[in-house]
């Protein structure tokens, strides 16, 4: 047996040393694209105890995979199949260390839950706004490691801008309390904004300082059909114009991307899905009161008839139908993969530019790839687009990947660099695109990171070959 493991053993107990069994929930990614080999599955219970499982995998040169909730979508938080990188699962660190009402602040180990910050937000009338499909089961420190977008975004910013502070576990094993409160702090380089976003290459992030916000009096939720993207850009436009600062969701999905939510899930209410090329789906959080964002509601859709931007427009009568709209939105993952195999892209654009994307890629793809189909669906508020290709009705999904991927890959990126854009929105690098970063990120910037890198963990101890290839 390996050493390290009796040094784990002392530091958070025998119990939380896991070697044996099945460890597939830890050793294999949600898409079950990846399934590793781990040396061990670690699960420390206090910021201490995950020190002493970095220093002792330091000293015995064993490398650490920081996992949260194991929803990343880009392999990110796995062990590789050697069987010698330890997983330090920070699940059991879940406790809520305190909130202050007058600051607006929550502070939070990072093992909690997301949807269990939003619930500790709201028990003080407050609230969170970080929302996405897997609150039920990602953690913050997750949340943070990946700087996570979500449906909120266009009004309360990715995860990054959601965080004051943070508490972490340096690859040195020392603990760095940056858990402020502050807004406003200008001693020096901002060293939580490198951890945010850093995928569990730099350190081990055990605690966060999360801003909070007063809730709204009413949200409302609506469907429009609109007859372009162009329309469907123009249409945000207004929506900013006309809800300011209320506009808090706005979401597009092609038609084909609801048919398929209509024929896998045919109980789901899906408004005018066999009508109109897009769907938008529309959220306007008001501090005044429901009756006043309707009107503004109702005052933005008959604008937006009137100037043809939408064909037709729905607002939700109440809580259940808001519900409803959202969960066909949230349900197009889940009917892709009934579906079949599918080759997903999370880029980003400027908004602007997001119409002439779409048609120069799709008529590219339906040159090179005869037959595939666009699952293209987004948070077009943020310019966020997942462009996601099927394969073909008729073809065998595992040959369609063997043979396609790369290939539809490299169509899809280079067209997303043509305009500017970028190649991970929200879910991060991880394993899976690390060896394609370097194509589309500028070797100045590739230099300054593999320079944060080797200053913050020399010993690349943290997720080895995760972000930075090789
Ligand atoms: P994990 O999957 O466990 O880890 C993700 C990465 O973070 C890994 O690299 C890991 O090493 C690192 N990490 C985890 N915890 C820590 C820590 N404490 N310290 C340092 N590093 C750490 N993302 C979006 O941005 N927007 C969406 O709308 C969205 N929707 C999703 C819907 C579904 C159904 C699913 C399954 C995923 C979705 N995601 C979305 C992906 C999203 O990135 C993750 O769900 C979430 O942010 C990851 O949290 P986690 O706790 O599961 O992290």
């Amino acid at each position: 047996m390996n050493p390290v493991i009796e040094q784990l053993r002392a530091a958070v107990g025998a119990a939380h040393v896991l070697t044996e069994g099945d460890l597939g929930a830890w050793e294999e990614d949600w898409r079950k694209r990846m399934r590793g080999k781990a040396l061990a599955v670690v699960r420390p219970g206090s910021t201490a105890e995950v020190a002493a499982v970095v220093r002792a995998c330091a000293a015995a040169g064993v490398a650490l995979v920081p996992q949260g909730g194991n929803t990343g979508l880009v392999c990110g938080g796995v062990p590789d199949a050697s069987g010698t990188q330890v997983v330090l699962s920070l699940q059991r660190m879940n406790a809520v260390r305190g909130l202050d009402r007058e600051n607006l602040t929550l502070t939070v180990e990072a093992g909690c839950i997301l949807q269990s910050v939003q619930q500790a937000a709201e028990q003080a009338g407050l609230l969170f706004p970080l929302s996405l499909a897997a609150e039920g089961s990602c953690t913050i420190g997750g949340n943070l490691a990946t700087n996570a977008g979500g449906t909120q975004v266009v009004r309360y910013g990715n995860t990054r801008e959601l965080c004051l502070g943070l508490e972490v576990v340096t690859a040195g094993g020392e603990v760095w309390d940056g858990l402020s409160g502050l807004r406003k702090d200008n001693t020096g380089y901002d060293l939580r904004q490198l951890f945010i976003g850093s995928e569990g290459t730099l350190g081990v992030i055990t605690a966060a300082t999360l801003k909070l916000f007063p809730r709204p009096a009413a949200s409302l939720t609506a469907w429009a059909a609109v007859p372009s993207l162009e329309q469907a850009v123009r249409l945000l436009e207004l929506a900013h114009a006309r809800l300011g600062p209320g506009l808090t969701g706005f979401e597009v999905m092609g038609q084909f991307a609801l048919s398929l939510v209509v024929k896998h899930f045919p109980q789901q209410r899906v408004p005018f899905a066999s009508e109109s090329p897009w769907g938008v789906l529309l959220e306007n959080s008001d501090h005044e009161s429901e009756a006043h964002a309707r009107a503004q509601f109702e005052g933005l859709l008959e604008a937006a008839l009137e100037q043809g931007l939408a064909t037709d427009a729905v607002v939700a009568e109440n809580l259940a139908q808001a519900a409803q709209l959202w969960h066909a939105r949230e349900s197009i993952s889940m009917a892709q993969a009934q579906e079949g195999l599918n080759i997903k892209h999370d880029v980003s654009l400027p908004i602007s530019r997001i119409p002439a994307f779409c048609r120069e890629t799709d008529d590219l793809l339906a040159r090179e790839v005869p037959g595939a189909r666009l699952v293209n669906f987004g948070h077009l508020g943020d310019g966020n687009l997942h462009y996601n290709v099927q394969a073909p009705a008729d073809a065998d999904g595992p040959a369609f990947l063997r043979e396609q991927e790369d290939r539809v890959n490299q169509l899809v990126y280079d067209q997303v660099h043509r305009f500017g854009g970028s190649i991970s929105a929200e879910h991060g690098i991880g394993a899976l695109k690390a060896g394609t970063l370097p194509g589309y990120k500028s070797p100045v910037a590739l230099s300054m990171m593999r320079a944060v890198k080797q200053a913050l963990d020399p010993g690349n101890l943290f997720n080895p070959g995760r972000v930075l290839a090789g």
